[in-house]
């Protein structure tokens, strides 16, 4: 269920329905024009919606009217401490300005922001850090840190709408993930704006996308979270910008260039398909059409689960074949596999997505398919089918009368936000 209420971001639409907004933010010196922009338009190719920069200092205030200017996307100046800044932001057409109430010097400057934000019609994210409630929600942090993030958050709003505002976004920032999710959900529950959604200080690429996927994503399923923003602890912003579409693609919420399947590979392996993968992968990001292509280790289990891939490569020692939609279409030397895939697909749309098939090359390439196939041998592939198969047989031989809803073992329990 997404949020309620919509905001506008620049041009991008925010909640009440909208497609899910990637984030990121710049790790330039905002001042550094020429370093800043760079970044942006960086991020912007990779797919990011709007970014953010930070702003600590009067120069990178300064530096925000050009920023806005030349930036191909809504730009959110990002403010803590500082109300005189917010001010200048909004005066510089920042597209959103992000800030917490609670750190920006008392009830009384974030009224004096709120009030210009409201005169100019320009959005705001307000926001709670786990780090930095208020003094009063302390001992209540140190009992229940989810009921204490909430309530900061609903306090917030109560502020915002007290001062008749509602042109506004809410995030709710903790290192924790189960935190993140368990917060979310509930003041998904309590209040109709859009949620921005973030695992503060995730980490490192690796871990940080993880724990980013594993809370985000969670939230994303249940239909919480109108905007998101993976943190990493890598310069490379657009990192941030290719995790998030990652995310979104595998709950197939937005589609953005291809979607590439690889298989685990295991001891059947008779090429080198980590190089092959990673060249795959790179390629591929100079298509924006959002075609699958799929890799298997070896050809024993034919095409297998890959079967519905628009475009395909499997190998084994000297030989690989390319497929198409479960079709072979080529049998081709291990070493010219990824060349041959990309003329393939390169065919395929210079013929107006259409597969053109040369039969004796097909015939050659169901020949070899044949010899290297082996419907006996126990893949993990396989044995996936079998256990699949098996459960589905135990369920239909379970199939018991069904229960009243309320004498059902989880009645009362709710498993999801549908
Ligand atoms: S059996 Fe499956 S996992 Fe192993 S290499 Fe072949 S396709 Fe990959």
């Amino acid at each position: 269920m997404a949020s309620e209420r919509q905001i506008m971001v620049g041009s991008v639409p925010i909640g009440g329905g909208a497609p899910v907004a990637v984030q990121t933010m710049t790790k330039t010196e905002t001042a550094n024009l020429a370093a800043t922009m760079d970044q942006i338009r960086t991020v912007a190719e990779a797919g990011a919606d709007i970014v953010r920069v930070a702003v600590p200092r009067e120069q990178d205030a300064a530096a925000l009217e050009q920023i806005v200017a030349q930036s191909p996307i809504p730009v959110i100046a990002d403010i803590h401490f500082n109300y005189t800044l917010a001010l200048k932001a909004i005066d510089a057409g920042a597209h959103c300005v992000r800030l917490n109430p609670g750190n920006i010097g008392g009830a009384e400057k974030a009224g004096i922001v709120i009030e210009h934000a409201k005169r100019v019609g320009t959005p705001l994210r307000v926001g709670v850090n786990s780090g930095s409630l208020p003094a009063h929600l302390r001992d209540l942090e140190y009992d229940n840190p989810v009921e204490a993030l909430v309530s900061a958050a609903v306090e917030t709003v109560e502020l915002m709408e007290r001062l008749d505002f509602t042109n506004f976004k809410v995030s709710m920032k903790s290192t924790s993930v189960p935190n993140t999710i368990a917060s979310n959900r509930l003041l998904a529950e309590r209040i109709p704006y859009p949620l921005h959604l973030g695992v503060t200080e995730a980490g490192t690429k690796w871990s940080g996308s993880l724990k980013s996927a594993v809370g985000l994503g969670t939230l994303l399923a249940d239909g919480i979270g109108d905007t998101i923003r993976i943190s990493l602890s890598t310069f490379h912003a657009e990192e941030e910008v290719k995790v998030a579409w990652e995310i979104l693609k595998a709950l197939k919420l937005r589609e953005r260039g291809p979607v590439l399947i690889a298989c685990p590979t295991c001891g059947r392996l008779q090429f080198d398909m980590d190089t092959v993968v990673a060249e795959v992968e790179r390629r591929l990001e100079a298509y924006d059409d959002p075609i699958e292509v799929s890799i298997l280790g070896c050809a024993v289990n034919g095409i297998g689960e890959a079967r519905h891939a628009d475009f395909g490569i499997t190998g084994a020692k000297d030989m690989g074949m390319i497929y198409s939609k479960g079709e072979p279409l080529k049998k081709v030397p291990t070493e010219r596999l990824v060349d041959e895939l990309f003329a393939e697909i390169d065919r395929y749309y210079a013929a107006g997505r259409k597969v053109l098939l040369d039969e004796r090359s097909a015939a050659e390439a169901r020949a070899w398919l044949a010899e290297n196939e082996d419907d006996t041998a126990l893949t993990p592939e396989r044995i996936a089918m079998l256990e699949a198969a098996a459960a589905r047989e135990e369920t239909t031989e379970a199939v018991a009368p069904a229960l009243e809803a309320s004498e059902s073992p989880v009645a009362g329990r709710r498993f999801s936000r549908a």
